[in-house]
């Protein structure tokens, strides 16, 4: 038995010492220790005490390189004469960045998404909350009460006592500048003062810029009388919030039934007792008018998006931690908004693929709402006309996780679905344009009755490719295995990935044959086509060209609201959230663009983004129609899109994914390598390939490598890329493969090598 304990000289060497355990948020993965000094483990000296959340400067190595890292833990650990842990350098926060909460909550994704944690959190945290921008240390100045109560017996100075007088007079502490200009003095007197004891400072960070825009007054608008689907969707989310406990719902309601009301008033229970709710709608529907909705109900919200300057972010951010706001509406990253009582988050088109990071860390919001839900202890609602299969296959019975399912398949006022008409472009496509004979007639139709049309034509540009017939040459960037698009406007060809423009070329570069032709349907043409055949007619085009400057969505919106534009054209932006009664017509131009994408979603993109735009139809009382044009009209996605039947699309699509192990019947992980070296690269992948072979089959486990092969975009930016998938009914599988065969395997020099769960992207 005491054979077992160490003997007594090793219990003496090693002692315990209080240490803080940093992640760094670039450099070596891994946690490190060091010790606490003193200085640091003081509360009561807050600006250089280390907690938690907070940034700390470190030594790292043997060469003690300076670092700053993340303190994620604080305890006691082993530190002996032979390994001693080294001291904390100082302190960066004076405040910590990140709650307990968060920090689980960001170990999750660093172990979900195998990206270390301190480039997790680093991910997370707002550069503008980092850098505290829009603030600055003030000296506050003070008269202290025992010196206030015998004002009068002091002798001082007539200078001095002039301030004193001033100070303690004023109502609240006033800086140097403040005092020194009320009383007209130079500062001389008062440090006097100051050295004496007889004013007290103190230091507190205050915001520079009292200018920022505050929130706009807007009418408040009564909640609405419910109807049945919309009453019964509410109980269901209220009883999970009234429980207090974590329930998924997924609110699946055809456009225009409502959903948005109903989670509007969810959300003013979870007010009701003092606790935030966060809502998430992808970044192309934080328009006025979404966020006006918001407004009309509630005093105190709080709007993130990624357009905001590192000061408006930081002023919100300080807002939301202060418990100052009642509902968060963001893009993505306000998942992370540190909301102190969060009472429940919603997730609004929760099958946008906007809700997807494609940089580091590449975290899906819905896994991440998903999983913070479920720490705090809040109800998660999804709403959706469309629902991602993910959701919805979670919904059905049988499934590893359940979520409650609430249909409403009705729209408000029971107004019909509008009418779909296929054209097949293989019968009726006109040579010489977009516009066939029938989407021609029913636009002429549509103007004459006063109606309002929406275009959609998922690609920007004038013409999409640029080719030779003599000799089969296709444009492509120098940069990228892109074709490059013509832009008229800029008379240029531009490449849509890495923004390299050159002129257009008259001949054919390769043979020079004068014969060269641009081809392809972007929105500039159908813009000019539109143009000359319906003459007088006011049109707006809506893509990411036309909306470059900040406040031209709202712009060109208004005007479509208000009549003054008749025809609104554009990409994908256009397909979503808008709420436009008079919008009797809505036609999509192609609805092929998204079926021949190298990727297995591609059914269910063409279903959700033919369904999401002709739900901007028929949306008051004079009724809509939509035309579809397409070269497979009897496509199933297409198909089941006319009919507004999800559930048929989900039956037919369900069963392909699970014969092929795809999501949402496994995990799919995808290395993702790229440099300059096509040999490099080809060499590292095959190793990754090697050893991911063998850490699977050591484990037994169930997964399938794909690859290693060139990626759909073999070349971007100059480098070249290459993949290799990984397929497996169990997401443990998949990383714990990844851990064994992937992380230890350093790229070599000019090769970068990332992981991505659950790809959306090529
Ligand atoms: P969804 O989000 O499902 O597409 P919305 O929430 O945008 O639907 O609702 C469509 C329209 O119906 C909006 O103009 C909304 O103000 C209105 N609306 C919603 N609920 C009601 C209701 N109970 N009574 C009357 N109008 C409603
Ligand atoms: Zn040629
Ligand atoms: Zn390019």
């Amino acid at each position: 038995l005491f054979d077992a304990e160490p003997p007594a000289w090793e219990i003496d060497a090693q002692s315990m010492v209080l240490a803080a355990t940093v992640v760094l948020p670039s450099g070596p993965p891994g946690e490190f220790d060091y010790a606490i000094p003193d200085t640091m483990a003081d509360p009561r000296k807050p600006d250089v005490y280390v907690e938690p959340g907070r940034r700390v400067r470190a030594p790292l190595g043997r060469g003690n390189r300076p670092v700053v890292g993340y303190c994620v833990a604080v305890g006691p650990k082993p530190s002996s004469p032979s390994r001693p842990l080294k001291p904390l350098r100082g302190v960066l926060d004076p405040v910590s960045l990140v709650s307990p909460s968060m920090l689980r909550l960001t170990r999750w994704m660093a172990d979900h998404y195998l990206t270390p944690w301190g480039q997790v959190l680093e991910g997370v945290v707002p550069s503008g909350v980092r850098g505290r921008a829009g603030t600055r240390d003030v000296t506050l100045l003070s008269v202290p009460t025992k010196v206030a109560a015998r004002l009068t017996g002091l002798e001082l100075p007539p200078k001095q006592a002039d301030v004193l007088q001033a100070l303690a007079a004023s109502s609240k502490p006033l800086s140097l500048k403040q005092l020194a200009m009320r009383v007209g003095c130079t500062t001389a007197p008062i440090n006097a003062l100051r050295k004496r004891g007889l004013i007290e400072s103190r230091v507190e960070r205050l915001a520079t810029d009292g200018l920022l825009a505050e929130d706009v007054a807007v009418e408040r608008q009564p909640a609405k009388r419910l109807n049945p689907d919309q009453a019964r969707t509410l109980d269901t989310i209220l009883a999970a919030v009234d429980a207090g406990e974590h329930e998924t719902i997924l609110v699946h309601g055809v456009t225009g039934s409502g959903k948005t009301e109903v989670y509007l008033q969810a959300i003013e229970r979870v007010v009701s007792f003092g606790r935030q709710a966060i809502v998430l709608v992808p970044e192309i529907s934080l328009t006025p008018q979404t966020v006006g909705r918001f407004r009309e109900r509630f005093d105190r919200i709080a709007v993130l998006h990624s357009h905001q300057s590192d000061v408006e972010r930081h002023r919100q951010w300080r807002r939301i931690a202060a418990g100052d706001v009642e509902v968060v509406v963001g893009a993505r990253s306000a998942v992370f908004a540190p909301t102190p009582h969060l009472g429940l988050v919603v997730i609004d088109e929760e099958h946008e693929t906007t809700f997807k990071q494609d940089t580091a860390p590449r975290y899906h919001a819905r896994d991440v709402a998903l999983e913070r839900t479920r720490a705090e202890g809040v109800p998660l609602v999804l709403a959706s006309a469309t629902p991602s299969l993910e959701a919805w296959r979670c919904s059905q019975p049988g499934a590893p996780e359940r979520f409650r399912l609430a249909s409403m398949p009705r729209r408000i006022g029971d107004l019909p679905m509008p009418a779909v008409r296929v054209v097949d472009l293989r019968v009726d496509g006109e040579s010489r344009g977009a516009i066939s004979r029938p989407l021609y007639q029913a636009m002429d139709q549509a103007l004459r009755d006063d109606g309002q049309i929406i275009l959609l034509l998922n690609r920007r540009g004038y013409s999409t490719h640029v080719q030779c017939p003599a000799c089969g040459y296709a444009l492509k960037c120098d940069h990228c295995d892109v074709a490059m698009t013509f832009h008229r406007q800029d008379n240029a060809v531009v490449c849509h990935w890495c923004d390299y423009r050159s002129a257009p070329p008259t001949v054919c570069p390769d043979c020079r044959s004068p014969r060269i032709r641009y081809g392809g349907m972007g929105t500039q043409k159908l813009e000019a086509e539109v143009n000359a055949r319906f003459r007088g007619v006011s049109v707006t085009r809506m893509d990411a060209d036309t909306m470059r400057r900040p406040g031209s969505h709202e712009t060109a919106l208004d005007a479509f609201r208000h009549g003054e534009t008749r025809i609104l054209l554009g990409t994908q932006m256009i397909a979503k959230g808008l709420d436009f009664p008079n919008v009797t017509l809505v036609g999509v131009i192609s609805a092929d663009s998204a079926l021949n994408l190298p990727d297995f979603r591609a059914a269910e993109r063409t279903f959700q983004l033919v369904t999401q735009v002709a739900g901007r139809t028929g949306r008051g009382e004079r009724g809509g129609r939509v035309i579809v044009q397409t070269f497979d009209p009897d496509h199933p996605a297409i198909l089941a899109a006319v009919r507004h039947d999800y559930e048929r699309f989900a039956s037919e699509e369900l069963p392909a994914r699970r014969a092929l192990g795809y999501p949402p019947f496994g995990v799919m992980a995808r290395i993702i390598a790229r440099g300059a070296s096509e040999p490099l690269l080809t060499a590292y992948l095959d190793q990754v390939a090697e050893t991911l072979k063998r850490a699977v089959q050591e484990a037994g486990a169930k997964v399938r490598l794909v690859g290693p092969a060139p990626a759909p975009i073999t070349r971007l930016r100059g480098e070249f890329r290459r993949h290799l998938q990984m397929h497996s009914p169990s997401g443990d599988a998949v990383r714990a493969a990844l851990r064994a065969g992937w992380l230890p395997i350093k790229p070599p020099e000019g090769v970068r090598s990332v992981v991505d769960i659950d790809p959306t992207d090529m």
